[in-house]
């Protein structure tokens, strides 16, 4: 059989394929430390399970509802968006999806036409650019590096921006990168955006993730110019430890939210009804557990920041939210690792696994070759057992 082009084309997404194959050894017996998916370690809010145990029960929620969402949610999604962004969005534009990917893919095919060009800051998430693509996009990406802290400017925005250019994904905190971007900077890159009539994706899943000083400033509070062509991105994995239920939003203009809800209305109806409820309550109840581990995940950032720069070679940007540490190797490349020539963070990734017995996203997925993705949601006791396999397999 020929598969068609545009699977043929696409890329299977890194970091989930690292994750399978972490787990796939540790279900094997290898003692494998997992850096690849970004994924809490930490159980679902005991509050939030135990709605779900009771939405499991109703029969309500053995049947179809709304395809864009069950209202209660999307009313509560708007009303959490409004009070971040300073806008004021209602129920109708609000579109749950199966998950921060799935919202991501209703947005990028519902807003792209074959050829519209979409500026995608690098190092970026791996799903950006493939869905870019499935959408008939072409995304154009703008290298950052350590020297400006992983944050793009506008003038290197500006350099990218053509005719076709239609939008532009911004996503602070980042991931891979831990970057957040200072208030000043989002407003400019808003007002820019707003200038030119650039549509903006703004993808705010680790909003609640945020270190020391840094804060998290969603784009249309700041560049309010901006907010009529700005679609916000979230939902409920990251900050609530829920990556396998599957929840996630797209908060709109009311014409893209339409666009979005007739597509899922084609593709996928309304997102499980029990998973909805669980959202429903973490979004609503106790808010207790996402301090809890905001401040594990700090922790651990500090942990991680800590003994990666001690490693001779390795290059570290402190990164000030998500749950990531995106270090430069760069300075242990080319050259004897395990007793393998190594040219590449795609082979050092390789000999890492392999030899060491660890998993880390290779840069090259993230359109940053001499970097790699290190997740530090994991227990305090495998990152540093995992750092150390590090040092000993670049040091040894
Ligand atoms: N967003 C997470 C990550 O980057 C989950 C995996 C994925 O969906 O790519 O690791």
């Amino acid at each position: 059989m020929t598969l068609a082009r545009r699977i043929r084309e696409m890329e299977a997404s890194p970091t989930m394929a690292v994750d399978a194959k972490a787990k796939a050894l540790k279900a094997a017996g290898e003692p494998v430390i997992g850096f690849g998916a970004g994924e809490p370690d930490f159980a679902t809010p005991a509050n939030v399970v135990e709605a779900a145990r009771s939405a499991a029960l109703t029969p309500a929620a053995h049947r179809y509802s709304p395809v864009g969402g069950q209202p209660v949610l999307r009313e509560i999604v708007a009303a959490a968006t409004s009070a971040s962004s300073g806008q004021d969005y209602d129920l109708s534009q609000v579109v749950i999806a199966n998950g921060g990917k799935h919202a991501l893919y209703n947005v990028f095919m519902s807003l792209l036409d074959p050829g519209d060009e979409v500026i995608v800051p690098a190092p970026y998430w791996v799903s950006y650019p493939e869905q870019i693509k499935l959408a008939g996009g072409v995304p154009v990406a703008v290298a950052t590096s350590t020297d400006s802290g992983f944050l793009a400017t506008v003038d290197q925005l500006e350099a990218a921006r053509t005719e076709r250019t239609k939008a532009l994904v911004f996503v602070s905190p980042s991931n891979p990168t831990g970057a957040v971007y200072p208030p000043e900077q989002t407003a400019a890159i808003g007002a820019w955006a707003a200038e030119h009539g650039i549509w903006v994706v703004t993808d705010e899943i680790y909003e609640r993730l945020v270190y020391g000083d840094a804060a998290f400033t969603s784009l249309p509070q700041v560049a309010p110019a901006a907010a009529e062509r700005t679609i916000i991105v979230s939902g409920v994995a990251k900050s609530y430890a829920m990556t396998g239920w599957r929840v996630g939003w797209a908060v709109a203009p009311p014409e893209l939210a339409a666009g979005m809800a007739k597509l899922q209305s084609q593709v996928t109806s309304n997102v499980c009804n029990i998973a909805q409820a669980a959202a429903i309550e973490a979004l609503t109840g106790p808010q207790t557990a996402v301090e809890e581990m905001r401040q594990a995940f700090d922790r651990r950032r500090r942990l991680a920041v800590e003994s990666l720069s001690a490693i001779a070679g390795v290059s570290v940007v402190e990164p000030e939210g998500a749950f990531y540490v995106f270090p430069s190797f760069e300075g242990v490349l080319d050259r004897q690792v395990a007793g393998r020539h190594v040219e590449t963070s795609l082979e050092l990734a390789d000999v890492l696994l392999t030899d060491a017995k660890v998993a880390l996203v290779p840069g090259e997925a993230f359109g940053a070759p001499g970097y790699a993705r290190i997740s530090y949601a994991l227990s305090d006791e495998d990152l540093t057992e995992g750092i150390e396999r590090i040092a000993a397999l670049l040091q040894g």
